[in-house]
């Protein structure tokens, strides 16, 4: 295995770095706990699309980038450093872009251009209010009417659901738990709602709740047959959740890189608190921890370049970089004392910011299941 980054990677990433000082963190910093205006948000994406972030990942044969998946888990890193937000929709555009190869070749002609120059955003909506962890409760209808689907139902927790001007649905087309599950596409003209949630953090982008009432959408929509929908999002997920994990990790990062500025500077007992041994210790659990989640998620990220199977070292890499990264986070609040829980410092921030990484994709719970699962047979779900 080969730990070293390639001339290209560091020259990306070190372009990248000074451009999230330049540009994102000012936008990240101005809208702290307000949401990005669509626009700024599509500015700050549409930049940062050059490096390979975002839709970056459409494969060339579509006119994207075909960045690799290692080289975007490595951006979303950096990102997350600066602005986990901003990072959040970086991710959904990433999805969206993979998820593109399954739409019909006419509905993608017709959006592709745009998603590419980053002119509209798409989301994915498959939680609902009684379908979380259990992803087959979905109860969001699609019913034939004539050469259309009509559909009806909510979703919630849809990322990028306000920026939205299409959404990838994951509908329920007849009664079968999991084969009567589809994937649809919906447009926002086609009369969706959505409604922005407020959270403990990640507010400066759209995590919503979205009504769809009589949604009429053309037959022709439909992306991924009912059958054939969990598959296709379980592969999308095993892609994803490395990059959750190192969004997670970059917000602990950089809580790291202020904890060791704050233990050198701050003097308690005739010395700067770095020179305390409990303190010492805690920089370096903190850095080890980071160090051996971003390993797992680069691992699994590997494995989907190589095109192997990647699902276990995916939940693997989500539960362990989530938490640790949270780990990380509350131990740099309490190397800032008191100032650590006062908004003048960052990490009162990335606290609030690093926590919704453990429900996310998948809750931690839940990846452990399915570790325990695929080592022993047992489905220990119901
Ligand atoms: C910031 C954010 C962004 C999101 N973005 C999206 C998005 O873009 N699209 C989308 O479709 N969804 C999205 N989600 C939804 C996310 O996937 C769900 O929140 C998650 O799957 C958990 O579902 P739930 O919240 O309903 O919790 P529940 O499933 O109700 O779980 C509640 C608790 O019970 C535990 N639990 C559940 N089942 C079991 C079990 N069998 N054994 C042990 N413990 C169990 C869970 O681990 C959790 O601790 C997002 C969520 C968040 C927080």
């Amino acid at each position: 295995m080969d730990f070293q980054l390639s001339e290209e990677q560091s020259l990306l990433i070190d372009g990248f770095r000074k451009f999230l000082q330049r540009d994102a963190k000012p936008l990240a910093e101005r809208y702290r706990d307000q949401l990005i205006p669509v626009e700024e948000m599509q500015r700050v994406q549409r930049a940062m699309a050059d490096f390979g972030v975002g839709a970056g990942v459409i494969e060339e044969q579509f006119g994207g980038m075909g960045v690799d998946a290692v080289t975007a888990g490595l951006l979303q890193f950096e990102l997350s450093r600066i602005s986990p937000d901003i990072a959040v929709t970086s991710l959904i555009q990433n999805i969206v872009g993979k998820l593109m190869r399954y739409m019909p070749e006419p509905l993608r002609e017709r959006y592709l251009e745009d998603v590419l120059a980053v002119n509209r955003f798409g989301c994915v909506g498959m939680s609902e209010p009684d379908a979380g962890s259990q992803v087959t409760a979905v109860r969001c209808r699609a019913v034939e009417d004539g050469n259309d689907y009509v559909i009806n139902g909510e979703k919630l927790w849809i990322s990028n659901g306000g920026y939205s001007d299409f959404m990838f649905l994951l509908a329920r087309f007849n009664d079968d738990p999991v084969g009567g599950l589809g994937l649809i596409l919906v447009e926002r003209k086609d009369g969706y709602e959505t409604s922005d949630i407020e959270k403990m953090g990640l507010n400066s982008q759209s995590t919503a709740q979205v009504s769809l009432q009589d949604v009429r959408v053309p037959m022709t929509n439909l992306m991924v047959p009912p059958g054939d929908a969990m598959k296709t999002l379980f592969v999308s997920l095993a892609g994803s959740r490395p990059l959750v994990s190192l969004m997670a990790l970059g917000v602990a990062q950089a809580a790291l890189d202020e904890s060791v500025s704050y233990a050198q500077d701050r003097t308690q007992f005739g010395k700067p608190i770095a020179g305390h041994q409990l303190i010492s210790a805690k920089i370096g659990e903190m850095a080890t921890k980071i160090e051996a989640g971003k390993l797992l998620a680069l691992k699994a990220l590997s494995q989907v370049d190589r095109g192997e199977r990647s699902d276990l070292s995916a939940a693997m890499s989500k539960w362990f970089g989530t938490q640790v990264a949270c780990e990380v986070v509350g131990e740099a609040l309490q190397i800032h004392g008191g100032n650590g829980i006062t908004k003048e410092y960052p990490v009162e921030y990335m606290y609030r910011a690093v926590r919704p990484f453990m429900v996310t994709e998948g809750t931690n719970e839940i990846q452990k299941l399915s570790i325990g699962r695929a080592l022993t047979g047992i489905d220990a779900f119901g």
